[in-house]
């Protein structure tokens, strides 16, 4: 049996980092399967609904290299499935489970139900639709639900839940799962206005698009005995389930919003690569048993496995993210992060061009952990000078400097500006002059860049060029003599 999984998001508006990791799960284990992974967009909750925000999910994730299949950019008729176009199918299999007295008419009010609700709390019973008691079917009788619906009283259709027993079902995560009945509510399934709920429409649609395995976050595990109950009222095969753990906050509470950035179009717009956020939501909860932490989106695909997935919540760890980020930043071509980063440059007013660019990403991406880092860090690289850190000059200079950082500028006035030369040069003069090499660099660095901190001295003076360099060593002797 080939292998067909779906990526089922609600559009609200952004795409969650959860949502990622659970589009990437399913997106890796079609293409190690050989299999499809298609997006089925989830909109039948229409007070949820945000205008843009299923085009707006797409677009991230194909940003992130996670194409769907049956799309419309595969040349396929019929994708991205979209729910609410297709209330007509869910209303014919709520028919479907009347018919086979799996699911129920009920005419109960907003009053009425507060006031069981009501009554339940003060008896300290969990909520749970009572069947029993209602204003339902049942209790009504044959002919009062003819007349009622002869007449279009609101109603809605409930799923018929078993009152006694248990509930069973294999979850690939976490083994067999047994619910007793009596803790599942007769969900409705088609709402007043004959719109289905989200459990009536994903199993209706999970079995008509042939999908073999649901892999979904945690929060649905308490939907799938009802999802269970109603693959086997309509006599349809379940697919398989896999449960992916909670994604959680350092303080190992549910990932929210409240103690940061939960969109992938955050991360995306704070600089993030793409490569770096998708090898990092990989492996909240997903553990390769490798030594290593880098995955390309193709080593991903040729190791993941379900049976790697954990059950315990993993930890969305900032940090880690950083660490990785500047991990690909080591890895990437300057000249592809030159280009990347060019149109910041210009829009910051920096004029440089793509090779000069590349330079400097080299000489200082191991010390940053994003891209756009680079222009701030060594913005005198791109721009005159504009001063010096006064703490830094107080801590270096001292007026004894003087006498030789006149001679060492004679020095390099006469050197070709290559590391080479230059660590020889600025080495030599060291030993000459009874200057400790450090006290060498970071004087020039005072005088170069103004800063305490940078990369190396010799490979900026390379790049900034002699006559650049020079003439921030005059002119700081000039002002500081
Ligand atoms: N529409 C649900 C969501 O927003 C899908 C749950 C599922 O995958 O079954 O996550």
């Amino acid at each position: 049996m080939s292998v067909r999984v779906r990526f089922a998001p609600s559009p609200t508006g952004y795409l969650h980092v959860g949502g990622l990791r659970t589009a990437l799960y399913n997106y890796l284990f079609a293409k190690r399967h050989g299999g499809v992974c298609i997006l089925r967009i989830e909109d039948t909750d229409r007070t949820r609904l945000v205008e843009g925000a299923a085009d707006a999910l797409s677009h991230t994730l194909r940003w992130a290299g996670i194409e769907f299949d049956e799309g419309p950019e595969q040349g396929g008729a019929c994708g991205p499935y979209v729910q609410s176009e297709r209330f007509d199918l869910y209303r014919k299999y709520a028919s479907d489970l009347l018919e086979r007295d799996a699911a129920y008419y009920a005419f109960d009010t907003a009053e009425e139900l507060d006031a069981m609700r009501k009554r339940m709390q003060d008896a300290g019973i969990a909520w749970r639709y009572d069947r029993t008691t209602m204003r339902n079917q049942y209790t009504l009788g044959e002919a009062e639900t003819k007349r009622l619906l002869a007449e279009n009283a609101p109603r809605v259709i409930r799923m018929k839940v078993p009152l006694s027993g248990e509930i069973r079902f294999d979850d690939l995560v976490r083994g067999t799962i047994t619910v007793p009945a009596r803790d599942v509510d007769d969900q409705i399934l088609l709402k007043s206005d004959d719109f289905p709920t989200y459990h009536l429409a994903n199993i209706v649609d999970d079995h008509l698009m042939g999908i073999t395995h649901v892999i979904r976050g945690e929060e649905w595990l308490p939907s799938t005995p009802k999802h269970a109950l109603l693959y086997d009222a309509l006599g349809w095969e379940r697919p398989k389930f896999a449960h992916l753990p909670l994604l959680l906050n350092p303080d190992k509470t549910k990932l929210s919003k409240r103690q940061g950035d939960v969109a992938v179009e955050d991360y995306r717009d704070k600089g993030y690569f793409k490569e770096a956020l998708v090898n990092f939501v990989a492996l909240l909860g997903w553990n390769p048993s490798a030594t290593r932490e880098i995955f390309s989106m193709q080593e991903l695909i040729e190791s993941f496995t379900l049976e790697k997935v954990n059950k315990a919540g993993a930890v969305f760890d900032t940090q880690k993210l950083d660490w990785m980020n500047g991990e690909y930043l080591k890895l990437k071509s300057p000249s592809a992060l030159a280009a990347e980063l060019q149109p910041l440059a210009k829009q910051q007013g920096i004029e440089t061009s793509d090779e000069y660019l590349a330079r400097v990403i080299e000489l200082v991406r191991d010390r940053i952990n994003k891209l756009h880092e680079a222009l701030p860090f060594a913005e005198y690289m791109f721009k005159p000078l504009q001063g010096y850190e006064e703490e830094f000059k107080a801590k270096i200079w001292t007026p004894e400097l003087a006498a030789p950082l006149t001679t060492l500028a004679t020095k390099l006035q006469d050197c070709d500006f290559t590391e080479a030369t230059l660590t020889a040069l600025t080495k030599d003069f060291a030993k000459e002059s009874g200057l400790k090499t450090g006290v060498v660099m970071n004087t020039l660095r005072l005088m170069i860049t103004g800063r305490a901190v940078g990369a190396s001295m010799v490979h900026t003076m390379e790049i900034l060029g002699k006559e650049e360099s020079m003439k921030r060593v005059n002119a700081a002797l000039a002002a500081f003599v």
